[in-house]
């Protein structure tokens, strides 16, 4: 049969049941890790099929050296590395995995809103240098608080779930209609980012990356959230103009934030690392997704996608 034949490359690291589950259908499966784009560009011809994660940039060029690629499979969610409209030109079928991930995503971005309040990693970081600051360390409770949940999708949900489990009251903007799915959690609906932005004690960031969600939380964004407020950012570096950012911690406007993802991955201008090394900001280097649970889900789920995919296309 001529699918026993089909070639996939896979160019970023997945749980290894990804390549078990394709091999066993009969695919021939190579890796190329942390392959640079020129050597992608060179090889991609020979392949049926492309699987990555974040770190490979599917281009126009990628696409149009792949001769005989017939669908790109994304191990995770958000498909701001892959130039989609040029693949669907192409008749190159894009898959994705975006349930794997949700959980990983909300549980850290509760675990950062606590590490804010409480400043935990300060805490942590200090005592393990030999200061005992206890005096300095007072915190706030999330019981109480208002937090606004921009991007009211699944991560946005599974947050609000999880923040209303503290005593919290949540408010949520999306330019979805959200009404429904709102009021089945308790959460109230704002008819503006601005006025989320006025009321949230804590900003929570969802959106994905899009042409208008570029730089949505921009300095006048930022300066209209309430002075002492927190941002919290798991979406993509480029939804917050974070030298903006920079600015109102400096400043003392914002209390804090919390970063899980960055314009450049890794940090690469000097303000991107003042910003990281801000004694109020807490920084992780976009490990959302990192889970064994998400990642296995990811990899057995985009394997079944590319399967799909594949048998219809052979
Ligand atoms: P989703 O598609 O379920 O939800 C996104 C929501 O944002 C949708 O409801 C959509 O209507 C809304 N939205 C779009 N544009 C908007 C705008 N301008 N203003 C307000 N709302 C807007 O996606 P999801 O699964 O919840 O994931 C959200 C994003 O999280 C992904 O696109 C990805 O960039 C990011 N993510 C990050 C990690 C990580 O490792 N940190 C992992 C997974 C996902």
């Amino acid at each position: 049969m001529v699918i026993f034949m089909a070639k996939i490359l896979i160019t970023d690291p997945v749980h290894e049941e990804c390549i078990h589950i394709l091999r066993k259908a009969g695919f021939i499966v190579d890796t190329a890790y942390g392959v640079s784009q020129e050597e992608l560009i060179k090889v991609i011809g020979d392949y049926d099929a492309l699987i990555v994660r974040g770190r490979t940039k599917v281009t126009k060029e990628v696409l149009a050296a792949a001769a005989n690629l017939k669908v790109v499979g994304r191990a995770g969610v958000g498909l701001d590395n892959i130039d989609v409209e040029e693949a669907r030109k192409r008749g190159v079928e894009v898959v994705y995995t975006p349930q794997a991930s949700t959980i990983a995503v909300a549980e850290l971005t509760i675990g950062l809103m606590l590490s804010l309040l409480r400043k935990l990693p300060y805490a942590d970081r200090n005592l393990k240098n030999g200061r005992w600051e206890k005096p300095r360390l007072h915190g706030f409770e999330l019981k109480g608080k208002t937090v606004g949940i921009v991007g009211f999708g699944r991560i946005g949900r599974a947050v609000a779930k999880r923040v209303l489990a503290f005593e919290a009251r949540v408010i949520a903007y999306d330019v979805a209609d959200i009404k429904a799915l709102a009021q089945e959690l308790g959460v109230e609906v704002v008819s503006s980012l601005e006025e989320l932005l006025r009321e949230a004690d804590i900003v929570s960031i969802h959106v994905p990356l899009l042409p208008e969600t570029r730089q949505l939380i921009d300095e006048k964004a930022i300066y209209t959230m309430k002075k002492g407020a927190y941002l919290i950012n798991t979406s993509r570096g480029e939804v917050v103009d974070t030298k903006a950012l920079l600015k109102a911690l400096k400043e003392g406007h914002l209390a804090g934030a919390a970063l899980d993802v960055f314009e450049h991955e890794p940090p690469a201008e000097d303000w991107e690392w003042e910003l990281v090394k801000h004694p109020n900001v807490v920084v992780t280097p976009h490990i959302g997704a990192q889970t064994a649970e998400a990642q296995r889900a990811a990899a057995i789920q985009v394997a079944e996608s590319i399967i799909k995919a594949l048998s219809h296309r052979m």
